[in-house]
């Protein structure tokens, strides 16, 4: 399989594209962002790599973090953590509230806000220091170690949180936070606020694609049981109310975030990462699924 061209005549073909949608305005600092940014990488089991366009440039990873701060729940915490976080598609927007009064306050997956921030909680109640060690576990997932928190991006998400503050006082009402909600939302927007480039967030991830083991020095970082199923929790909730279509249409595990990017896996074979900032209406990339949707129909991979 030849990805590398495939890569190339998709990108030309979507750089071409009108670029539709929005910046995620409503996160100021996101509203700064070059819209005309548009990147791609892929990193295969077979250690091949290629980029092209903007793929060494960091940008916020937003919600993508969730799969990190949920593969660190899963490995270290030795609960029930779907006791706490349902594993179903929400159908709604990452940020609705409406679904937890009648589930109450249980969160319907890890990927939508409040579901995050019940993994942040248990992350808390069961690490010394959740915020450090966060950032050396996604360190050890790839040979790079150059990784961090921006603090610009996650003071600028909490100077309008409202919504996310009301959804974690929210969830701390039904007694499903048991830490101080501040400490919580403290770790989810510095969570969120992570920046990384196509080239290493698709290196790391790549473990996802290799039954839970990282390929640069053979590490078991999950089961790969567990592997599986945080692959079968981005193939049905990653995309939040836009899920069905990326099933639909692109047919591989992924998970968007509002900076613009998205990653998505086919087991075995690669993890490849786009980003280009414009969102649909959903809140997922708007050339980011243009592209992995021609992507997989030329290459005709896919988990189906
Ligand atoms: N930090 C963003 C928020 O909480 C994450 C949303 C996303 O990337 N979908 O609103």
């Amino acid at each position: 399989m030849n990805h590398q061209k495939i890569i190339q005549e998709v990108f030309s073909k979507v750089n071409t594209l009108e670029s539709k949608g929005n910046l995620a305005s409503y996160i100021p600092e996101l509203a700064n962002l070059n819209p005309d940014k548009f990147g791609v990488h892929i990193s295969t089991t077979s250690s091949i790599k290629y980029g092209l366009g903007d793929y060494k440039e960091k940008f916020s990873i937003q919600s993508i973090a969730k799969v990190l701060s949920l593969c660190l729940a899963f490995k270290t915490f030795d609960g029930n953590i779907w006791e706490r976080v349902d594993v179903e598609p929400s159908g709604t927007a990452f940020n609705s509230l409406v679904q937890l009064e009648s589930d109450n306050g249980i969160p319907r997956n890890p990927f939508i806000n409040a579901g995050a921030m019940v993994i942040c909680d248990i992350l808390i109640s069961n690490l010394k220091n959740p915020k450090e060690d966060l950032l050396a576990f996604i360190k050890s997932l790839s040979a790079n170690n150059d990784i961090n928190y921006s603090a610009k991006i996650a003071a600028s998400e909490k100077s309008v949180g409202y919504r996310n503050v009301a959804l974690c006082n929210f969830i701390k009402s039904f007694g499903n936070i048991k830490n101080d909600p501040n400490e919580v939302l403290d770790f989810y927007f510095d969570l969120c606020s992570l920046e990384l480039s196509c080239e290493h967030l698709s290196d790391l991830f790549l473990f996802l694609a290799n039954n839970g083991k990282t390929p640069h020095n053979n590490k078991q970082i999950l089961t790969k049981a567990q592997s599986q199923r945080v692959n079968a929790l981005m193939q049905t909730c990653g995309f939040y109310d836009e899920s069905g279509e990326f099933a639909f249409k692109v047919g591989l595990a992924g998970k968007s975030g509002v900076g613009g990017g998205i990653i998505a896996i086919l087991p075995n074979e690669y993890s490849i990462v786009v980003w280009s900032p414009k969102l649909n209406e959903k809140g997922n990339s708007y050339k980011g699924m243009k592209f992995l949707e021609n992507f997989t129909t030329l290459t005709e991979q896919s988990l189906f």
